[in-house]
């Protein structure tokens, strides 16, 4: 491979929160091959390789990335009954759209996200009740280091709230080429999530369509104006958008911390929203940051907490190191009041 195909670029363009200063080589890749062949390049020269989707949920430093930023631009959707495979460049929301067009339920809930089909097993991308690892039939893969193709099935992909093992023990290790969802032909609406269907009962008579289609089409267009409310959709003229999304997984918390928990808001008179999980506790980051005196539309050194949603930080006029300066400010408040540690949920871009 020759490096003159490779340009630069200012990452703070790739990226939707528009943070990041440049990086030393930038390459779209269209093809497996491409991959392949910048990995091998990368690896014969030391250079280290990050992977590059939309940008919507990573954050890279105001230094840049000294090495290639690779972008997965894989095109393509193939439909084989009710398994529905996309390329990993695929727009996601384009994606979700085509399928519900072709008469397939399951992703509705899902529309409106960010980034590339490719990047949404990496946190197991969730929203309105529904995960992407409970559709999910397989994976296939490039091996970053042997340059193989590797295919996992759903249960080797290590898929919980937000997390994945390409995000976890696998995190770098692999570039997810095709994702295979199984979906429903002709099937109805999943409307689990009480938000969603709180909205629904209020704005749309479901009954009154005519079929699945139409339902499941419906409950898209819900979901994007709910979404487009809270400042959830990227669009250039909404200032709120200019994030990653939400700042923060919301904290899953062992029987015996989540007593310590409870009676920190017993002393504080609060009564938190939480839900069962597992043998655990979930309890709502945007509710523990509220409760800890942070407004939406909080700034600080032009880094500030959305007009809309409490958990989306925004580039009002930052650098990389101001939002992260925000968010352990955050962090350290919410532990300090209710001895909580909250996890940010976008990447923070390193070498390798
Ligand atoms: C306004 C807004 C709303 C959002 N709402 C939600 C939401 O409701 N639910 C939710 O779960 N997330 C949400 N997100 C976060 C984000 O959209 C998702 O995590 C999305 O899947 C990221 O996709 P991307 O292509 O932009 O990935 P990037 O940001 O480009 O990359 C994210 C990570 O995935 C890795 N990666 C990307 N592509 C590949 C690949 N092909 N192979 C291997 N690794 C790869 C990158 O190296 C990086 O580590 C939101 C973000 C924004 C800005």
């Amino acid at each position: 491979m020759n490096i003159s195909k490779f340009g630069t670029k200012r990452l703070s363009e790739t990226t939707t929160i528009r943070l990041g200063g440049a990086a030393k080589y930038f390459i779209e890749c269209n093809s497996e091959e491409e991959i392949i062949q910048t990995l091998k390049y990368a690896s014969d020269n030391n250079i280290s390789v990050f992977v590059l989707g939309g940008g919507s949920n990573v954050i890279f430093s105001d230094e840049g990335f000294d090495g290639i930023v690779l972008k997965v631009n894989l095109k393509g959707i193939e439909f084989n009954d009710d398994i529905v495979t996309v390329k990993a460049g695929e727009d996601w929301d384009e994606f979700v759209r085509t399928t519900i067009e072709n008469d397939f339920a399951g992703l509705e809930c899902l529309s409106g996200i960010p980034g590339t089909a490719g990047a949404t097993p990496v946190q197991n991308v969730g929203a309105y009740g529904v995960e992407v690892g409970n559709l999910i039939t397989g994976i296939s893969a490039i091996d970053r280091g042997t340059f193989e193709k590797v295919v996992f099935s759903p249960e080797e992909c290590g898929f919980s709230y937000r997390n994945s093992r390409f995000k976890g023990a696998d995190k770098y290790k692999y570039i997810i080429t095709d994702v295979s969802f199984r979906l429903v032909k002709s099937g109805e609406p999943i409307i689990k999530y009480p938000e969603l269907a709180r909205y629904i009962g209020t704005h749309i008579d479901l009954k009154s369509l005519n079929n699945g289609k139409e339902r499941v089409l419906a409950v898209r267009e819900a979901v994007l104006k709910i979404r487009i409310g809270k400042s959830m959709i990227v669009d250039e003229n909404d200032p709120d958008s200019h994030s990653c999304g939400s700042f923060f997984t919301n904290p899953v918390l062992k029987p015996a911390d989540f007593d310590a928990f409870l009676s920190k808001c017993v002393q504080k008179n609060l009564k938190p929203p939480y839900f069962k999980d597992g043998q655990n506790y979930k309890v709502s980051a945007a509710w523990l940051i509220e409760n800890s005196g942070f407004v939406k539309g909080f700034s600080l050194n032009g880094a500030g907490i959305s007009n809309k949603h409490s958990l989306a930080l925004v580039n009002r006029g930052c650098s990389t190191k101001d939002i992260l300066q925000l968010a352990e400010h955050i962090k350290k408040t919410v532990s300090d009041n209710f001895g909580v540690t909250l996890e940010i949920e976008p990447i923070l871009a390193a070498y390798r």
